[in-house]
């Protein structure tokens, strides 16, 4: 299947980035680009460039056809070869090169192929002037204008190979000028300048146009690397405007967000709301004990485990504050939220973090308040479903820490 979308290459090195800006200052007289660069240009054009050549060859097929008529009035005494070279040789060529240059990769090949078009028409309209004895055979080669023309305004030759092209016709015209019939001097002499200003000016054409389309892939390229980086940017931005610096788990701002969106959710679908407030044991005596880079150590530790425990794509695990943390959970009952609550208490228990102050335990252990609301519920709140968490959480304390309670309601510790 023939496919002229353009290919994606994604975001330039850092090397490339640097020459583009370098090229965009200094420019690029000689049109061409550092290798890398040269190579994604080929790539990122090569799609445009295809749909101009396809375009392009239909045409020519049928003007070099069309150039018969013109035969039949200058060059009458070779009409069989040039319906035979016309007809016969350069359409059936110039079909089979399009057919070949469709399923060519190489964007440089591809050029190649075009190039080989404007020789060969070069080639069959000398080839018929210098076999004809019509006297208008010489004021003819002005139709050699029209190759480059074509060539270089309508399919867009890039500059170098239409440079290569226009010595070609050069020398072509040097080796058939002593078999053209003779023509006048004063007719020759402004054809020849007709040809010879057509080449000048379409070169130039040829020279700004890929100048002008260089300069705008840069620039194209250029911007799309700075959105790319912009973009990296800010997700980077945004993910640390929503961590906890020490702990790397949610802040107390994504929390709330997180919580309003879930409980928007929950308000339409009935789903149920739970959340688990977990708080450090005696963790002053740990700071006392230990220093407080060792405390922040065992925060660091404490939320790794809840986040390790609560990993389903509805939980967030977030730091409340200090040495409190808070869990919320989508779509969650009460029993359910108690037996995760039940499983990360214990987590904290195995880590075995020494801790000789508490009057507890000689680990670090966590106390835990859970709450669970369906916002349809009347009267509910999510101030009050956190209320309801923190005073769970106040019972497991007084209760004799290092356990997990049930809001209020419920009833009954663990
Ligand atoms: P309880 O069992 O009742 O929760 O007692 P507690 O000592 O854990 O509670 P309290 O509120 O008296 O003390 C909390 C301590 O947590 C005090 C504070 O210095 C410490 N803390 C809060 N944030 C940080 C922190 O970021 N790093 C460290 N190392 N300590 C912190
Ligand atoms: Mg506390
Ligand atoms: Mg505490």
């Amino acid at each position: 299947m023939l496919d002229l979308g353009p290919i994606d290459l994604g975001p330039v090195s850092a090397d490339s980035a640097e020459q583009i800006d370098g090229l965009l200052s200094k420019g690029f007289p000689t049109l061409r680009f550092p290798p890398e660069l040269e190579r994604r240009f080929q790539l990122d054009t090569a799609a445009d460039r295809l749909r101009v050549i396809i375009i392009t060859a239909v045409l020519v097929v049928v003007l070099f056809n069309g150039y018969l008529l013109t035969d039949a009035l200058m060059i009458p005494d070779v009409m069989a070869q040039a319906v035979t070279l016309r007809v016969g040789l350069f359409t059936p060529v110039c079909l089979i090169g399009l057919y070949i240059l469709i399923k060519t990769p190489s964007p440089f090949y591809r050029e190649v192929l075009v190039l080989l078009a404007g020789v060969l028409a070069t080639g069959i309209t000398l080839y018929l002037l210098s076999i004809s004895k019509d006297p208008l055979a010489g004021p003819y080669l002005v139709g050699m204008a029209m190759v480059v023309m074509f060539s270089h305004s309508v399919a867009q030759m890039r500059f170098w190979m239409a440079v290569v092209l226009d010595i070609v016709i050069a020398l072509g015209i040097a080796v058939a000028w002593p078999y053209i019939p003779p023509a006048p001097i004063e007719v020759m002499i402004p054809l020849a300048m007709v040809l010879i200003s057509t080449v000048t000016f379409t070169l130039f054409g040829c020279y700004s146009l890929e100048r002008d389309e260089r300069q705008n892939w840069l620039l194209r390229v250029r911007e799309s690397n700075l959105m790319a980086a912009l973009k990296t940017a800010n997700e980077r931005l945004d993910k640390i405007s929503r961590a906890d610096l020490l702990t790397q788990v949610a802040n107390r701002r994504h929390f709330d967000e997180f919580l309003a969106k879930v409980w928007d959710r929950a308000e339409i679908d009935g789903s149920e709301v739970a959340l688990i407030m977990v708080d450090v044991d005696h963790f002053k005596a740990y700071n006392d004990q230990y220093g407080h880079p060792a405390g922040d150590e065992c925060l660091r530790q404490v939320a790794a485990t809840l986040k390790r425990r609560l990993r389903r794509p509805g939980d967030l695990v977030a730091r409340f504050g200090g040495e409190e943390f808070i869990a919320v959970l989508t779509g969650t009952s009460l029993p359910v939220a108690l037996q995760a609550a039940e499983r990360i208490k214990v987590a904290i228990e195995r880590l075995r973090l020494p801790h000789v102050g508490s009057p507890t335990s000689s680990f670090v252990t966590i106390s835990v308040g859970v709450a669970s609301l369906r916002p349809i519920d009347r009267g509910v709140t999510q101030k009050g479903l956190l209320s309801q968490a923190d005073q769970a959480l106040y019972r497991a304390k007084n209760s004799g820490r290092n356990r997990v309670w049930p809001d209020p309601d419920s009833g009954g510790g663990t």
